[in-house]
């Protein structure tokens, strides 16, 4: 029998914030949000990738804005929520993607430094933003939060004790956000890629010799794209996955079966 009530991908008149979308998987992100019709805020570190990006979509004829942003830093989110607020009214959507990692290393020789770059932003970073915008979100009717964790930290794979511990609390406070936020219509969930082709994992992928080796973990044989992440991303902000909440999602070809 023909439904009429199948889940619309239309995101026309939402407002979606992605943090770290200068490049990698958030730029792609905005621009599969905002090919659905979303308006994106490109919120990056760095001014000239801001600038690349709104660039970039704005000829794909995405309505982009730009924010100067650094989620490590509380202070610089309520900036850039309180700028959004008054150009766009609210945020109906938020990617915390902002994330940085370290080269991997045996536990006996990682520095504070190291640990505390990789919390700042990947732990710290994704709890404030989520803390503040959830806040104005609260006030606008609810939402969707979507977490960027990572296979790192589900699996306890050697050498990556910093990145992976980040990520893990990543996925904790997943579930700790979905339970709090529910009553208020906020939606939490994550999405935990594998191995996906970004500048993130060049390094990585330039050891032909390990990337072969990681290649052969991965059933469906391939890295991943950043569009595979997007199009998750995607699925977990519209209609269809209004009945899920606290979720984390591997996006890994299989990796992690
Ligand atoms: P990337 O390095 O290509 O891009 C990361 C972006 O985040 C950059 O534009 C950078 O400027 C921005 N950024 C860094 N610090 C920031 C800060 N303090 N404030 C705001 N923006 C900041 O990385 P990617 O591969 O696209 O990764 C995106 C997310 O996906 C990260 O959270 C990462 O941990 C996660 N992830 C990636 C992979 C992978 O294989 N690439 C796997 C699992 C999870």
């Amino acid at each position: 029998m023909f439904r009429e009530d199948l889940p619309s991908y239309d995101l026309d008149g939402k407002v979606a914030v992605v943090t770290g979308a200068g490049a990698g998987i958030g730029l792609e992100v905005a621009g599969v949000l905002g090919s659905a019709g979303a308006k994106v805020v490109i919120a990056d570190l760095k001014k000239e990738a801001v600038d690349s990006a709104v660039e970039k979509l704005t000829q794909e004829g995405i309505t982009a804005l730009g924010a100067v942003c650094d989620v490590s830093a509380r202070d610089s989110v309520v900036e850039m929520v309180k700028t959004v607020e008054e150009t766009c009214g609210g945020i109906d959507i938020l990617i915390n993607n902002a994330g940085v990692t370290v080269p991997e290393s045996p536990i006996f020789e990682v520095t504070e430094k190291a640990w505390d770059f990789v919390h700042d932003v990947d732990l710290k970073g994704l709890y404030f933003t989520s803390q503040v915008v959830a806040e104005s979100m609260k006030e606008h009717g609810g939402g969707r939060i979507v977490n960027l964790c990572s296979a790192a930290g589900i699996m306890t794979p050697k050498y990556v004790s910093v990145y992976g511990a980040a990520k893990a609390g990543v996925r904790h406070l997943t579930g700790i956000m979905a339970k709090e936020w529910a009553r208020w219509g906020i939606n939490v969930n994550a999405v935990a890629p594998g191995y996906i082709k970004t500048d993130m994992i060049k390094d990585m992928l330039a050891n032909e010799k390990n990337a072969e080796v990681v290649l052969k973990s991965i059933p469906l044989r391939r890295y991943g794209e950043v569009k595979d992440v997007a199009r998750v991303i995607l699925f977990l902000v519209t209609e269809a996955s209004e009945y899920l909440t606290g979720l984390v999602i591997p996006i890994d070809g299989g990796m992690m079966a």
